[in-house]
Order: structure tokens, then sequence, then C-alpha cells
């Protein structure tokens, strides 16, 4: 199937604009007519004539394929046209010396009536202006207004997207009675999940602009991100995305201003949290960052038994399934409890409150980048509906604790191999959210089942790396952490399943359905732009196959890692552009990648690798023509087989097709020849036709017979 030219796929996403290349190149009409001046016989005459004179063909075959003229995408080796480097974003793809990003503080008292549904809050913020301009203005995003019934989001929400297009009678989206400074009333205009606050005085650079507000609003009635679910014990709440906070200044688009539709998630700058939650006394409250008041709102029971945990391998029931809903389970005395949490250099928080948890909790062991050692609390939270979450699986020695051992295990694999996990604690929660993730904490809906619970957690928790730690703009980028995100755990589910060849989303041939679809779009295109089915192809299979190929087959794992560990560690709680991501990659590793992210991200080219014949090119030696017929290039790994049955794997490296799409291979064959060549023997590639990968010599030909009868 035809597939187009790669253009600028990615314009909207403002930072790497593609030149659109010319899909009927000049050369071809030249070429054409100087074959048809010549008679099919004086042609293959003249050709033999020529071969003669030059020795043995092999390597790029000009037959109408340069790439230059070619009938192909020409300019799939191009540089990239990515934004000019400063001594911000380095050439190197690491931030410069000038490198500036915003902070952010908030100090949140949230109220949360459970009858109602509704949370009812003030908040103080401080927010510093790192940057070197004079702000005249401040925007806040204010996720909530996604679900009033006039948002953005919900007037263009297409059937079989990810929130329901009618909220009926529930009225959703913030109430903000105030936004002050220094005392004074603040103006300010909301536009959907926007607010325009104006401001007295511009704020210099360096300065710190202090305001504080109040806001109340409706948990939804239906799920995005957050909600509540009734269970036999209780009902779970669970908020995210809750607090208006001050949108991302940043030195690519000024404010990013892109409203919350729905697929994006969320970009915003680091800063410290303290976050109290007023609650009904039989409630259990868990949110990012260390609980501040045990002594105000656990047990001494409790307390004990998390200590214990804060040293254990096994998983230590904190509060247990018999216990739950006991006046054993709560302090004494009446009233609400307010819990308090503080979280330090993080993104957001998020936090879940419900009566019917169980808890449990065990210990990760960290080595620090200074190499000293820590530990982090892995704690689950989950009705008795997800008992599962404490006997999922059996470990070899005995251990129980399905879901903090998932955990465990992410928390230690994923700090060993990419960069420590900066926080003192990790928490799972079973609620409403199917899959959602927060730093330090993650919502995972999973209540059964082996294999989906584990998953489910360890994709959560690995977000806490791209984008909690290395802060993307998930609003433009989802691939830079669904997809990261999704390549790490390839190796996180083989290492804990021992099972080298187990790929979570997939392999080749369902890549290839999406790639081949006339729906496929390039990975870098803004997810609340992709077509709502294939938004988790795009940025979560596709790129994470892509970067498995990458290290398995184009770079190798060492050098992969040494430059995907680069990228990781230059932009840990910095936030990183796609060009500063393909910079880095390409300084660490030592190498021109432009084809690859050209291919992969960047346009939605297609794979189609065929061996077109074999032939003798001289005594003794044969010669494998390979030929790439679509737009996306990748080396080339065949199978060759030999008429005494041995075996040998060749592989081409990608410079092969830099010149032609036409390749010729040698192979030195002596007295044998030659009798079937397989393309990717081991089906690693999204091939869109495979059965052009496979030649096979007839019984009654020897490879050199057919030479010519291949023209
Ligand atoms: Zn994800």
């Amino acid at each position: 199937m035809p597939r187009p030219p790669i253009v600028a796929l990615s314009a909207a996403a403002g930072a790497l604009l593609l030149a659109a290349c010319s899909s009927t190149p000049e050369g071809e009409a030249s070429q054409a007519s100087a074959r048809a001046d010549a008679q099919p016989d004086q042609r293959v005459a003249q050709r033999q004539a020529q071969r003669q004179r030059r020795g043995p063909q092999f390597g790029a075959v000009d037959d109408g394929a340069r790439r230059v003229t070619g009938v192909q995408i020409t300019d799939i080796f191009a540089p990239l046209d990515l934004p000019d480097p400063d001594e911000m974003r380095l050439g190197s793809g690491a931030p410069g010396p000038d490198w500036w990003q915003q902070r952010c503080d908030y100090v949140i008292d949230a109220e949360l009536d459970a009858e109602a549904r509704r949370l009812e809050a003030t908040m103080e913020v401080a927010y510093h202006n790192n940057s070197p301009h004079e702000l005249d203005f401040v925007w806040l995003q204010l996720e909530q207004n996604l679900f009033r019934n006039d948002s953005l989001g919900t007037q263009s929400r297409t059937p079989g997207s990810v929130m329901s297009t009618d909220l009926g009678a529930f009225e959703g989206g913030y109430d903000i009675p105030y936004i002050r400074s220094g005392g004074s009333e603040l103006e300010f205009t909301v536009y959907d999940t926007l607010a325009r606050v104006e401001l007295a005085e511009p704020i210099q650079p360096g300065e710190t602009f202090e305001f504080d507000l109040a806001f109340g609003f409706n948990m939804p009635p239906h799920l995005r991100r957050m909600g509540a679910e009734d269970v036999e014990q209780g009902t779970i709440f669970e908020y995210a995305q809750w607090f208006p906070h001050v949108a991302k200044y940043d030195d690519v688009h000024g404010w990013n201003t892109l409203p919350y539709i729905g697929n994006g998630e969320f970009y915003t700058d680091f800063g410290d949290f303290r976050v109290s939650v007023t609650v009904p006394r039989d409630f259990i409250v868990e949110a990012t960052g260390v609980l501040q008041n045990p002594y105000d709102v656990l047990t001494e029971t409790q307390r004990n038994r998390l200590d214990s945990a804060r040293s254990s391998d096994e998983t230590v029931v904190i509060l247990g399934a018999d216990e739950v809903g006991t006046p054993g389970a709560r302090p004494e005395g009446d009233g609400p409890l307010t819990w308090e949490f503080a979280a330090e250099n993080v993104r957001t928080v998020a936090f879940a409150a419900s009566p019917a948890f169980i808890w449990d909790a065990c210990k990760a062991d960290v080595t620090n980048l200074d190499g000293t050692t820590k530990t982090v609390l892995c704690q689950s939270f989950y009705p008795k509906e997800a008992e599962a979450w404490y006997h999922d699986r059996e470990y070899p020695e005995g251990r129980q604790g399905g879901s903090s051992q998932y955990i465990k295990h992410a928390i230690e694999f994923y700090s060993e191999w990419l960069y420590p996990y900066p926080y003192a604690e990790m928490s799972n929660i079973n609620g409403p959210e199917g899959g959602m993730e927060y730093p330090g904490i993650v919502f995972c809906g999973a209540k059964t089942s082996d294999q989906g619970l584990f998953g489910v957690t360890d994709h959560e928790v690995g977000h806490n790396w791209y984008p909690m730690l290395v802060n993307t703009d998930e609003r433009r980028y989802m691939w830079m952490d669904e997809g990261f995100n999704s390549f790490i755990n390839i190796y996180s589910n083989q290492a804990f399943f021992n099972d080298p060849s187990y790929m979570r989303r997939g392999g080749a041939a369902a890549l290839a359905r999406v790639m081949n679809s006339e729906l496929a779009q390039a990975s870098n295109t803004a997810p609340d732009r992709h077509w709502p089915r294939w938004v988790g192809s795009l940025n979560y299979s596709k790129p994470a196959y892509a970067l498995h190929l990458l290290r398995e087959i184009v770079l190798g794992p060492e050098r992969f890692d040494d430059a995907w560990k680069a990228y990781t560690h230059r932009w840990a709680f910095k936030h990183p552009q796609p060009s500063d991501f393909f910079r880095s990659m390409e300084d660490a590793a030592g190498a021109d990648l432009s084809w690859f992210w050209r291919g992969w991200f960047l346009s939605a080219a297609t794979l189609d690798q065929s061996v077109r014949d074999v032939t003798e090119i001289a005594e003794g030696q044969a010669g494998i023509t390979l030929e790439n017929l679509s737009d996306m290039v990748m080396p080339v790994v065949m199978d060759i087989t030999f008429d005494d049955g041995e075996v040998v794997r060749r592989t081409v490296p990608v410079e092969a097709w830099g010149a032609s799409n036409v390749w010729r291979v040698p192979v030195a064959t002596g007295e044998r020849s030659i009798v079937k060549v397989v393309l990717d023997p081991d089906i690693k590639y999204p091939e869109i036709s495979r059965d052009n990968n496979t030649w096979e010599a007839a019984p009654s030909d020897a490879p050199g017979e057919v030479a010519d009868a291949t023209e």
C-alpha cells in the first residue's frame, strides 16, 4: 500500500519541523526515457559488458533507486531540522551553563466531605521566577474544569475515547472564591482549564511571587485519572490533578497553556509540597510524600508495624483485612482526623482516602548516586475485594505480598539500571482508576490476575523515572513518557519473570499492523490529536519497540545503555525537549541516528525489506540483492542457508541504504551454492510484507543461472 511521504507531521509540536520531501523526484523521468531508447536485448548486453569492465558488482546498486533521485523517501538520512542549540540547551543534548527553570512550592489544606463527595481546600503558593524574564501575569492550570459539561474536553470528545461525552446533570469544575496576594484580591479570568491571573506588578527575575486561593469541587461521577469507587466496606476516593497549579513557564514556549482535554496529562515545575487532608476518622489516607503526623493518625500497633516494614524484605501487614472497620484500627477519640504529608522536589501530588483500605508494606534497597544506600518504603492500599494484592504471587522463598513486592522489584530494578529512585516512599492504591502515575504514588485498578497486576504496577512505578524524574511535556510529547516507560518495562518484566523473550505490549507483527494502517500517525504528535484508537499504539507500543530495536540491533545494549543513562542523568529533575533527547542519545552513543528518529518517531514510515534475488557475481562468489521497498530503513539481519545445510547469519548496517534502496551483499560460496535467504529470521521487525523476506532457489536453478532473468 502506498505510504505518504515523510512530511511535517510534527509541525504542531513546534520543536521539530521537518522539511517535506518530494515523492516524485525529477531523476526518475529522465532515467525512464533513457531506458526506453534501448531495446531490451541491447540493454542486457550493454550491462553485461559494463559489468565485465567493472568486475564483481556489489554494494549500492544503481538501478533507479539512488536516494538522491530514487523512488523512495530520499531524505531519511538527512540531518534533522532541530532548533539551534544555545547555552541553555547544548548541541550535545545536555542542559547548558545558562540553564534555568521555575520552581513552585505549595501548602494545601483540604477537607473531604465524604457524604457529599466534595473537596474544599485553601492553598498557599510560592512561585519562584528563576527565569531571566519579567512576568506580567500568571497562568494557572485548572484541570478539574475538564469535568464541566461545556469544557473543551467534554465537547470535543469522540466516541471510543477515554472519557464519556455526557456528564448528565453533574456539576463539575472548580469554584474559586478568591485568589489574593499580600491581602489584596487578584483579578483572574477563567478560560476552560486555564486561568489568567493579573498582577499588581510584574514578577521580576529572581523574585518569588506568593499568593493564596481557595477552591472546591465535586467528585466527578466517572473516571479520568481520579474518581470514587464504592466497595463493600466503604468508598475509595482517588484525587489527582486536583488542585489549581501554576502553568509551566519555560524557555521554549513561554507559558505552556495547552488546555487539559483528556489524553495529554501534565507538565509542571518541581516544588516542595505540604498537604494536609482532613477526613472522617475511620478513613486511611495516603499521599505523595511522607506522613508527617503518624502519632495523630495511626495506632501504636500500626506505627510499630510500619517501623518493621521499613527494614523488611517480606511484606508486613500494617492494617489487616480482619481489622478494617474495627474500633481498634483507628486512634481513640471523636471527630475527623487530619493527615499531613510533605514531599520535596516533586512535579505534583496525588492522594487516596478510604475506610476500606487494607494496608501492607515492605522495603526496597537503593544505592544513591554517591554510593551510600537507603531503603524505600513500598506500600499497598486496597479493599478486601483486591486481596490478590497480598496473595497474588508466592515467591520461591515463600514470600507473599504481590503488590508491595512488585513495587520493591520495580524500585530496585530501575534504580540500579537508570537512576536511584529519589523519594522515600512509593505507594500503590487499588481503586477506580485503572492505571495512573504520580510522584511516589500510583493508582492501579487491577483487583486480580497475576501478570496483569504486576504489569500495571511495574508500569506505573516506572513512570517515576519518566516523566516524574525526567520531566517531559506530557501534553505535547506523550511518547517521551509512555513510550520510554513502556520500553524500560520490557526489561523489568523480563527480569521479574526470568524470561528474556517477554514483550509486554506485543511483538513485531502487532506493531506492523499498526504502522501499516491508513490511520497511522507519527508518534511525535500531541496525544489529543492522535486518533483515539491509536493513542496506545503510537505512544506506548511503537516508541517502546523502537527503543528496544535501537538497543538490541542498532547500537547494542552496552552502547545504548551508556547513552540512555546519560540522557536520564543529564535531564533528571529538568525538562528536556525531543531535540534534547535525540541529541543527547547521539552524543553519548557516538552515532548519527537521524534516520532512526525520523523513521520511528517523526513520521509514519513503514518498513519493508525484501530479498530480490541471489546471483553469481564471480567465481565462488554470490551476490544477494536486497531491496528496501518502503520509506523506513533499518540494518539487515539475514540467515543464509547453503546447499550443504550450513546456516550463516549476516548483518548489513543501515549505512548500506545511504545511497540506494538496492544493495547487493557479496557472499563467498566456494564450491557451494546458496539455497535460501531469510531476512529478519527472528521476526524482530514490524515488516509490512513478510512474504518477500525469503528467497529460495528453485530445485533446478543454480543461483548463477538466473542472473540476467532478474534484471
Ligand atoms: Zn503510562
